[in-house]
């Protein structure tokens, strides 16, 4: 049978990563020995006192059917305590934090909750690709905040006109950024909410980073900000924090309305995530303050030393990420991102994205996630060493 794809498919910006992993693959098929710092997936496993958990939660029958809509309570709870303990902000585990099968489910389905056909939504570039998607699959048009290097990477929000904000309904922020490694201050956070206010706009911060620091500052919630909840909600991730990309579980928290209004998407979508593994997250939680959370950080941060420092002797400009996993590198002069990427990989087996692939801003610079060890790192390093620009 013939068929059309809709034309909510066709208005998808061209995924610009194809290219590269195409080549990434014939190189791997003709025997080279490729060096991946492609993909933003953790390489260590899952910590071990979250598996325990899961293996005693999985023998628990009453744990084997359908979840509860908002996500299991227990959960919900662990959350509600670890928001108090890191941030020291109080949240209804009933009213005020929904679980969600990973923050790219919901992030994807915000839109479709809030966002009427036609309606402005405010996204950042370079950015999550999500973000986007997500408000085309709603029908609602994206505007771009360019974000730039002089600017810290935070969206110059008096330079967005007065008839774009009245319009918009929605603005995504993402601190720790992908790709960028910025972080937001409480400043901007407070900026960011008063800017929401005036306009009538949803703020959704996405922070699915914010224990991924890798200096000893850590990164604010944007829901420390007083009466953030009324205007904000906030995207968090088990994926990256304990390595759990494959599980499938996130979180968001703050307005008890817009969390409804994205449940009810769910609740006609999905069933929500697995019970045993809301019990394991919610273990995860609790445990966001043992050793070996911090030895993971300390793993990522001894990685980073080795790639600025080798990226800057090959001629690339380097500033190390206050957090997040991803280097973002500014490319050697004359030269763009793809043409470096493709470079990269096909003189020295080394994968990394292309900033053009977040975005027109994100031209100039490639990223490179620290997911691969010291030892494999230094070796890449030689290798950049040995080209010619
Ligand atoms: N947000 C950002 C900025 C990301 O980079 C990612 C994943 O790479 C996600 C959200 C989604 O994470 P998950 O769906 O695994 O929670």
């Amino acid at each position: 049978m013939p068929f059309r794809e809709s034309d909510r498919l066709k208005a998808l910006p061209p995924y610009l990563f194809v290219d590269i992993d195409r080549r990434r693959r014939a190189a791997i098929a003709a025997g080279k020995d490729v060096i991946n710092f492609g993909v933003g997936d953790p390489d260590q496993p899952t910590h071990a006192f979250i598996i325990d958990r899961m293996a005693r939660a999985i023998r628990d029958p009453a744990l084997h059917r359908y979840p509860f809509d908002q996500g299991s309570p227990a959960f919900r709870r662990q959350v509600a305590a670890f928001f108090q303990r890191r941030y020291g902000v109080d949240l209804d585990p009933d009213r005020e934090i929904l679980t969600l099968i990973g923050s790219k489910e919901g992030i994807g389905h915000l839109p479709l909750a809030i966002v009427n056909p036609g309606q402005t939504v405010l996204i950042p570039d370079p950015g999550y690709p999500v973000y986007r998607a997500g408000t085309i699959f709603a029908g609602g048009t994206p505007w771009t905040m360019r974000l730039c290097e002089r600017n810290g990477w935070l969206p110059d929000l008096a330079a967005i006109p007065s008839d774009v904000a009245r319009q918009a309904v929605l603005m995504f922020l993402n601190y720790p950024n992908n790709p960028t490694g910025a972080t937001a201050s409480r400043h901007f956070y407070a900026r960011a909410v008063a800017f929401a206010r005036e306009h009538d706009l949803i703020i959704a911060q996405d922070a699915a980073y914010n224990e991924l620091y890798l200096t000893d500052q850590r990164p604010p919630s944007i829901l420390e900000i007083p009466g953030a909840k009324d205007v904000a909600i906030e995207f968090h991730s088990l994926s990256k924090t304990f390595n759990m990309t494959g599980w499938r579980l996130g979180f968001a928290a703050g307005h008890p309305g817009v969390l409804a209004a994205l449940g009810r998407v769910k609740s006609n979508l999905d069933s929500g995530a697995f019970t045993a593994i809301q019990e394991a997250g919610g273990a995860a939680y609790a445990g966001s303050d043992r050793p070996e959370i911090e030895h993971m950080r300390a793993l990522y941060r001894a990685r980073s030393e080795v790639l600025c420092e080798g990226l800057r002797a090959a001629g690339f400009r380097v500033t190390p990420p206050q957090a997040t996993f991803y280097i973002w590198a500014g490319v050697p002069h004359g030269h763009d991102s793809m043409q470096v990427a493709h470079k990269l990989l096909e003189e020295a087996f080394i994968v990394c994205i292309p900033g053009i692939g977040f975005g027109e801003a994100g031209e100039g610079y490639v990223r490179f996630a620290l997911t691969v060890d010291v030892d494999r790192t230094r070796e890449a390093m030689q290798r950049l060493r040995g080209l010619t620009w």
